[in-house]
């Protein structure tokens, strides 16, 4: 049993079964067996299922939003956003069923097809920081290819993706298509790597455990899908839109708490600019709203647990701090929106994921050196450019080693649009038109014409 907590009020909300190693092997099973038919569900129909799905979620997004808010401690308004963005992830995906082409290749004595094929039961383990969407990235294509899928949530976080698949059988999905099973990751997590019916994993978390998931599936060959942690940077130059780049820094950071692989949690600013950035970046981090999530005016909730909270702040010993927001008092585990400037560019709170409301301030010459030091990190998730010079603009975003670059803006994710890490921010694709490619393998098949 564990005891999910409330983070903003430290209450256990629900007490949710974990499973174990026999119902993990249990509900593989139910999955192989459901993937014969699921597979052979005519794509019309499939189409049809998964569309009634994102129906259902639609129509539950209020519940599902106050249920992340009280579970993950989310924002109302993000938790609308999550919510309304598996809907849409899940009604995009449906139109894959009868657009999974494959293609006629010219050859000679006969005619080449290819089909994209499903793999069978692909195992999802998702991390606590997204549950929802991130669960939907998985789920969606997986579905829409033919697959059937096991699903683990976090162990902080299981309520939402329990909820997705109560909506997904209302919704007439055949049973076994869609399960989720909360579990501890080096048991259900573990399991559904090393089961050899389970034929693609899609990991998203911590690179420390994802180096791990690598290895497990290079046992079996097993394809693997990687999401894993990042440091991006903000890269701020002088011809910029200062007062916007400024405005705009923290919540690009501080943004769920700063508990997002994409948070730009290193600013670098250009040094003919560096004072007066720091003069309008002050403000705009005392003025980030933390509070209370269910308010509608609240910008930042409270960490995840008690432990993330001691890991977060570990990150602050010795650090010289140099201005943090305040926070409400009492219950909950608050952490200050916290700017760090001038800082060591060696020491560990710039060099390592805090997953948390922290971010450093470095200050670059030209544009080489931002690049140089953008680049100086194993990890490469995202990072954003803020210029007026449109050149600058893609040569640094050529330049960044990230996946996910935004020019005079914050965002990473689009639904219709590629998204994943460079370096050992991951591996393979979400989202977009490609995310179908790593549900599927392409099988050849040629056919004689000459007599
Ligand atoms: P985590 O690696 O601790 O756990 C992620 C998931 O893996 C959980 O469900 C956990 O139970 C499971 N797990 C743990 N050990 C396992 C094992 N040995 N075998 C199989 N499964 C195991 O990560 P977290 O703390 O939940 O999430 C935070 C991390 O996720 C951060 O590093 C963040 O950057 C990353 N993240 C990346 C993306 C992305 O898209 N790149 C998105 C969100 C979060």
């Amino acid at each position: 049993m564990f005891e999910v907590v409330n983070p903003a009020t430290e209450e256990v909300i629900e007490t949710v079964e974990l499973a174990g190693v026999a119902e993990t092997d249990a509900a593989v099973a139910r999955a192989k067996a459901a993937f014969e038919t699921w597979r052979a569900v005519a794509p019309a129909d499939r189409a049809r299922l998964l569309r009634a799905f994102a129906a259902a979620v639609d129509a539950d997004r209020e519940q599902l939003a106050q249920l992340e808010v009280a579970n993950a401690g989310h924002t109302i308004g993000n938790a609308r956003w999550e919510a309304g963005n598996a809907r849409d992830v899940i009604e995009y995906y449906a139109a894959a069923p009868e657009r999974l082409f494959g293609r006629q290749i010219p050859v000679a004595g006969g005619i080449d097809l290819t089909f994209q094929e499903p793999l069978g039961v692909v195992g999802i383990i998702v991390p606590w920081n997204f549950p929802l969407p991130i669960a939907a990235w998985g789920l969606a294509p997986a579905l829409a290819a033919g697959n059937t899928v096991v699903l683990k949530p976090a162990e902080w976080t299981p309520l939402t993706a329990l909820r997705l698949a109560e909506l997904a059988r209302q919704a007439g999905l055949p049973e076994g298509v869609l399960q989720v099973l909360p579990g501890r990751g080096p048991v259900v997590g573990r399991r559904l790597v090393e089961h050899p019916d389970v034929r693609k994993v899609v990991f998203t978390g911590s690179t420390r455990v994802g180096k791990e998931i690598a290895a497990g599936c290079a046992a079996q060959v097993k394809p693997v899908t990687l999401e894993l942690g990042g440091k991006s940077a903000n890269i701020v130059f002088a011809d910029a839109d200062l007062a916007k780049a400024a405005a705009t820094a923290p919540y690009a950071v501080f943004d769920n708490a700063g508990q997002d692989c994409c948070a730009r949690s290193r600013i670098l600013v250009q040094r003919s600019v560096y004072e007066e950035f720091m003069a309008l970046l002050e403000p705009a981090v005392l003025g980030v709203k933390v509070g209370d999530p269910r308010e509608e005016s609240t910008e930042m909730g409270p960490l995840i647990s008690a432990a993330h909270h001691a890991r977060v702040a570990s990150f602050l010993d010795g650090v010289s701090v140099r201005l943090q927001g305040s926070v409400p008092g009492g219950k909950g585990y608050w952490f200050p929106p916290t700017l760090l400037a001038p800082v060591d560019p060696a020491s560990r709170v710039v060099t390592e994921e805090v997953f948390g409301p922290v971010v450093a301030v470095l200050p670059f010459e030209d544009e080489a050196d931002a690049l140089r030091i953008a680049n100086a990190t194993e990890y490469g998730l995202s990072g954003s450019i803020w210029t007026r010079d449109v050149g600058r603009a893609l040569r640094v975003a050529r330049g960044v080693e990230a996946g996910n670059l935004s020019v005079n803006s914050h965002s990473s994710v689009r639904y219709t649009t590629p998204f994943g890490g460079f370096k050992q921010s991951g591996l393979g694709r979400e989202l977009g038109p490609d995310a179908l490619q790593a549900f599927t393998e392409t099988k050849n098949v040629f056919i004689a014409t000459e007599e």
